[in-house]
């Protein structure tokens, strides 16, 4: 996974909220905490970087030749290149870091459960599915939860807390479940409630559109020679491409509106893609995206190597909103994304692809590798002027992505703040004993990928409680 940090910006934006402790500075040590950062640390870096954690965080070196033509491609149309992206400026483009470990994705459970999985405190039930939290009776104090597995319910009780990280969309989901969220749509479904708090408001994630610059390329990618020899390559050596746990290792970050910004407005993240790759994997139909699409992105990978270049608002205006649809805990709840709500938000997407993307096209690099710009013929586009405004606009409502980096739906805000549903020590308000600790409660989505925040949140969060129970309440 992208282990990305977002800008300085976005953290001193939630201190500015009234969110106490969680300023850049503040957020930063904790950053550091879980990361065990492949490279050296020197004067320059080491204040931004440390080997002390336990998750993995390193560079792919090129996979595809192509990674090298997109940068200098990038940096003819004004991108700077830039090498540590969670270092002291964001702005520009570069190979990102990645979570990974010996070839292998290093994933939080590899990172941080695996190491005390023996712990004699730790239990882990799995494939276990919390459908409550329970409350001590006629009260509002968290007694515990309920958990279905194999058929049958078992009851976990809490003697000092519960803490739900079930993500943007199932914590609220949970929580309404239990009686947590809008007094008047929970009454709409008979749920007894528990605290009138705005839970699942607040939804935030990053839409994108993707572009395609092709160029035609004999393909051997996935022949059976070439698939046997890397996949062997992989077994005896753990690299080469089956190693690479991430097709699109390049990212920028950019703000059309002001060369000078610190902080961005779009991010852009660039696919290789080899010829016929969409015969193996279905990525359109996998997005839920149209036949029709899909069709026509086959036609172009065919006999190309396809260049995509994401165009991902960073920053949406528009906010949507997670509600039940049933009380059957089973039942997905229903997700309203209500991406370009507002019109500022396209207009964002088009500023900077058509100073940013599109150019590509004309640079130096793409013409000496013959790269085209290739519009996908989609019917809902045809007649307009390809590359306005207009053009783009139906192919990013057409062609609507999201990086699937949800956030917000259990606010954190300091007292007062109507739109909050955790306190900035993460506390459930109006509810004793039940703190919410994931992306949900980020106030404002990061201007980058959202797993390295959601793990900063997380080892915070940790320290929250053993501030709380170690030092204030110890037993
Ligand atoms: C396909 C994909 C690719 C991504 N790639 C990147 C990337 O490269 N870089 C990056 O920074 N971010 C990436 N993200 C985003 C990143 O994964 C999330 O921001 C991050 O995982 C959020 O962490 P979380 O703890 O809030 O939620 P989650 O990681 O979703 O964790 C919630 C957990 O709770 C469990 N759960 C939910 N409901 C229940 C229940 N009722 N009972 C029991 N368990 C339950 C879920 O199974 C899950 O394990 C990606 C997301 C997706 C979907």
């Amino acid at each position: 996974m992208f282990y990305v940090r977002g800008n300085k910006a976005d953290y001193d934006e939630w201190a500015a909220m009234g969110n106490t402790g969680w300023s850049y500075e503040e957020v930063l040590e904790y950053f550091k905490k879980s990361e065990n950062f492949s490279e050296p640390l020197t004067k320059e870096n080491k204040k931004y970087h440390s080997k002390e954690g336990y998750l993995n965080v390193q560079k792919i070196e090129a996979a595809h030749p192509f990674e090298d033509v997109i940068i200098k491609a990038a940096t003819e149309v004004g991108i700077k290149h830039l090498n540590d992206i969670n270092g002291a400026n964001q702005m520009g483009i570069t190979r990102s870091y990645s979570t990974i470990k010996e070839g292998k994705r290093h994933s939080t459970a590899r990172a941080f459960l695996s190491p005390i999985k023996d712990r004699s405190n730790l239990h882990v039930i799995k494939n276990g599915f919390v459908s409550k939290i329970l409350f001590h009776p006629k009260s509002n104090k968290v007694s515990g939860i309920l958990i279905q597995k194999d058929g049958k319910e078992i009851v976990v009780h809490a003697k000092k807390e519960v803490v739900i990280s079930a993500g943007s969309i199932n914590t609220p989901h949970l929580l309404l479940l239990s009686g947590i969220g809008p007094k008047e749509h929970l009454e709409s479904f008979n749920i007894e409630v528990k605290a009138d708090l705005p839970v699942g408001e607040n939804l935030q994630d990053h839409v994108f559109f993707p572009t395609y610059f092709s160029t035609p390329t004999e393909h051997k990618f996935n022949t059976l020679p070439a698939i046997t020899t890397a996949f062997s390559e992989y077994i005896l050596t753990n690299e080469g491409i089956y190693s690479d746990v991430n097709p699109h290792r390049i990212i920028a970050f950019v703000n059309s509106s002001d060369p000078n910004a610190v902080s961005p407005e779009v991010q852009c993240h660039y696919l290789v893609l080899p010829p016929k790759i969409a015969n193996l994997i279905d990525i359109l139909g996998l997005h839920n995206l149209s036949e029709e699409v899909k069709n026509k992105f086959e036609e172009i990978n065919e006999n190309n190597s396809v260049i995509v270049v994401y165009d991902v608002l960073l920053k949406p205006k528009s906010k949507g909103k997670i509600m039940l649809k049933s009380t059957d805990p089973r039942e997905y709840p229903l997700i309203y994304a209500d991406y370009f709500k507002d019109p500022d938000d396209l207009n964002v997407l088009i500023r900077n692809a058509k100073k940013y993307i599109l150019t590509l096209e004309n640079t130096e690099t793409f013409k000496q590798f013959g790269l085209k710009l290739n519009w996908l013929d989609i019917e809902a586009c045809r007649g307009l002027d390809k590359g306005s405004d207009e053009f783009l606009a139906c192919i990013a409502k057409e062609m609507t992505f999201s990086l699937y980096h949800p956030v917000g739906t259990a606010k954190m805000g300091p007292d007062g703040d109507k739109t909050a549903v955790v306190d900035p020590e993460l506390r459930v308000r109006k509810i004793k004993g039940l703190r919410v600790i994931d992306a949900s409660v980020m106030p404002s989505i990061v201007r980058g990928n959202t797993n390295a925040p959601t793990i900063m949140i997380a080892e915070k969060g940790a320290d929250y409680l053993k501030k709380f129970w170690l030092k204030e309440h110890s037993e």
